[in-house]
């Protein structure tokens, strides 16, 4: 057999059983994965600085003997582990500390050489180096890998250190990297200035400058926006071929709606309804991505789209993430519809798990003979079971609640219906392409006038009794208040208080002249819905909650909310909690509740106290996170982007795309000769596409 691309990194020389588990953990399972397993980054050992030039605050790399060592423990705080050793040069000599990494006792031996790469502070009056990278020169001569030149730094598989992982590497390049087909015609690569892809992979591990290693990245990051964009570019040209509906935009059952809302709409929704008119008008199914930061009024919107479709003659359904969110737009929804009279009456249903069997059936039934005209439900909406009589129009509330594959499920049930996808989770625009690019984007860009921002507080755990005191004061004024924890169940192991226990606590002490009521997941759908009418109809003044309060509640009279733990929440769910207040006319209060935060939660934390804009807190929080982790890994590939950054990388992106759409538009299915390899990494990446692909 011999060796190929996909060939498990076992039969490398050098790898062991042992260690390809090891490697594999590090998800490197195929000798093209090794190939693809990019540096973190890199360390310049061509210039080496002397001690005695070293500034402080800056990253530097040295090249020095340990002199000594030793180990000191600091009790101060929670008694912490001080490693030091003190490494010397021609120039001069430096104190070198870990913090926190007992096992580095006894590791160095004196007069042996390091190269350390740190950053370094002030100690006192001298200067020190904390906790750097560090790699042991071996006695025998210096390796033409790790020394005199752009050194790659990898994130390390257990057990494994840099030296090895280099050389390993490097012969995995040495031998398979003539095997590397490159995707990309010689034309797409002049087109866009791009090195071939053998040379990018040498280059990424080991450029001879740091102009070979920008080139290499800019090619390897161009691939992975090109991957990205291919499903989405071939998405949008295929709806092209699709026959959809051609609704009637305009009439008086819209007017009359509009007219008898309580409020105007905002510049900004005339102009997201504007391009959905326009779409919904045309005989092509519609896939709008309508964002807008959290209250903007998306629902209002999304109901006159469903009235569009309902006065064309067709079915509407609006599918959201949780029970209570459903009862919430229905009860809503049926009021609004009821402020005037339409002829003829619109039949509104609502379709969730928990409706009795016969409901339920009743329910089905309408649907599939056509007596109603506005569904809305939650993932319930979803089973086999479910059929429309002429679904016309799909709405998809909170769409990042749902999976890729959930989403597309629900136009299904109709014949290439509009769709209409939202979400409160806006981002950059440059994002916005790289994710959704097989969608059109519409985006409400203010709030309804008259809103007062939320002030947003950031307390310490010790201030608990002082949060408390701002929401009691809030509750004598009529107001109500939710007090928001991470989790059920407290827990001791992570120090953390629990929803539960809490609300024992809070009802008999602190609040106990009030009316408190407690919500979260583990409670049966019915019960959850109980305690959401009561908090509504005022009959409790405070409300104990779990993230289950998350997305689109919307109680004007709340205005006080306390988020305890705060730390423990991401930014998108910080800012989507606050949004259930500041709702109504009222000054509303956010206070956040964090214990010791680590560099990353504070600038979580700070980022809600300056930001209330929805698209600030998402940029901050994708500087914070990285793309990848921002979106989560079931929503979408993105973390296939390993290394393309459509933050920084925006030009590039462009060009990815407009290559992808080049491609497909001459190929739809990838089919000519010269495309067999672009269609293979494809399918690699994302293989549902084989059916988007069929040959002929
Ligand atoms: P989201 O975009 O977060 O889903 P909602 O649709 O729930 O926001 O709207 C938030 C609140 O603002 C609702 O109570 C809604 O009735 C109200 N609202 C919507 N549009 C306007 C407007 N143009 N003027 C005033 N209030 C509005
Ligand atoms: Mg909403």
């Amino acid at each position: 057999m011999s060796e190929t691309l996909d060939t498990s990194i076992r039969y490398l020389k050098g790898i062991g059983p042992k260690r390809a588990k090891v490697f594999q953990a590090s998800g490197i399972n195929t000798i093209e994965d090794l190939i693809y397993y990019f540096p973190r980054n890199y360390q310049d050992r061509t210039n080496f600085i002397p001690i005695s030039n070293l500034q402080e605050g800056f990253l530097q790399t040295i090249k020095a003997e340990v002199l000594l060592q030793r180990q000191r423990t600091s009790f101060k705080r929670r008694g912490f582990t001080i490693t030091e050793v003190i490494v010397g040069d021609e120039s001069g000599k430096i104190s070198v500390v870990w913090f926190n990494q007992p096992y580095l006792r006894d590791y160095f031996k004196t007069g042996e050489k390091l190269i350390l790469s740190g950053k370094v502070e002030r100690y006192g009056a001298k200067l020190q180096m904390h906790s750097p990278e560090f790699e042991i020169i071996s006695e025998e001569g210096d390796d033409a890998l790790d020394l005199n030149r752009l050194v790659p730094v990898y994130s390390l598989p257990e057990g494994v250190t840099q030296r090895y992982f280099r050389k390993i590497i490097k012969s995995a390049l040495d031998k398979f990297l003539p095997q590397i087909k490159d995707f990309l015609s010689f034309e797409a690569r002049s087109r866009n200035n791009l090195v071939n892809l053998a040379r990018a992979l040498m280059d990424i591990h080991f450029p001879e400058n740091q102009e070979a290693r920008m080139r290499a990245y800019e090619r390897l990051s161009f691939d992975e926006f090109f991957i990205f964009q291919l499903p989405l570019v071939l998405r949008k040209l295929n709806r092209k071929d699709k026959q959809g509906i051609a609704h009637t935009v305009n009439g008086k059952l819209l007017d009359d709606y509009i007219a008898a809302l309580p409020f105007r709409l905002t510049n900004a929704q005339e102009k997201t309804l504007l391009e959905i008119k326009s779409d919904m008008s045309k005989p092509l199914p519609m896939q709008r991505l309508l964002q807008g930061d959290v209250g903007s009024g998306k629902t209002v919107v999304a109901i006159i789209a469903s009235l569009a479709a309902i006065q064309s003659g067709y079915q509407a359904a609006i599918m959201v993430p949780t029970e209570i969110l459903a009862r919430q737009h229905y009860e809503k929804i049926s009021f609004q519809l009821s402020a005037f009279s339409s002829q003829p009456k619109i039949r509104i249903r609502l379709l969730t798990s928990s409706l009795k069997k016969n409901e339920k059936t009743k329910v089905y039934r309408q649907m599939q003979d056509g007596t109603v005209d506005l569904v809305i439900g939650t993932h319930a909406l979803l089973e086999e079971t479910v059929g429309f009589k002429n679904l016309g129009l799909v709405v998809i509330d909170e769409q990042h609640k749902f999976g890729v594959g959930q989403r597309a499920l629900l136009p299904k049930k109709g014949l290439n219906p509009d769709c209409l996808i939202m979400t409160a989770t806006p981002i950059p625009r440059t994002l916005a392409i790289t994710l959704y690019g097989d969608l059109d984007i519409s985006v409400i860009n203010e709030l309804p006038a008259g809103r007062i921002p939320v002030k947003t507080l950031n307390y310490r755990g010790k201030d608990q009794a002082k949060a408390y005191l701002t929401a009691i004061e809030q509750l004598k004024l009529g107001r109500q208040a939710y007090i928001i924890y991470p989790v059920i169940e407290e827990s001791y192991a992570l120090d953390m208080a629990g929803a539960k226990k809490m609300y024992a606590r809070l009802k008999n002490e602190e609040f106990k002249d009030f009316r408190l009521g407690l919500i979260h997941g583990k409670l049966d759908e019915k019960e959850q819905n109980e305690i959401m009418l009561k908090f509504k109809e005022k009959e409790l003044d405070v409300l104990i909650a779990t993230t289950i309060l998350e997305v689109g509640i919307d109680i004007a009279n709340a205005s006080c909310m306390i988020i305890e733990h705060a730390e423990r929440f991401g930014l998108a769910q910080l800012h989507q909690l606050r949004g259930r207040v500041g709702r109504g006319p009222y000054q509303s209060f956010c206070i956040l509740l964090s214990g010791a935060l680590t560099p990353d939660a504070e600038a979580r934390i700070n980022a809600m106290v300056r930001y209330n804009d929805g698209f600030r807190i998402a940029e901050e929080d994708l500087k914070i996170r990285g793309p990848g982790e921002f979106f989560g890994r079931r929503q979408h590939g993105l973390t296939e982007l390993k290394i393309a950054n459509p933050l920084t990388q925006m030009q590039l992106l462009k060009r990815a795309r407009e290559e992808a759409i080049r491609l497909i538009e001459a190929d739809p299915h990838l089919q000519a000769r010269q495309n067999i390899l672009a269609r293979e990494k494809l399918l690699q990446r994302f293989p549902e596409y084989e059916k988007l692909m069929v040959v002929g």
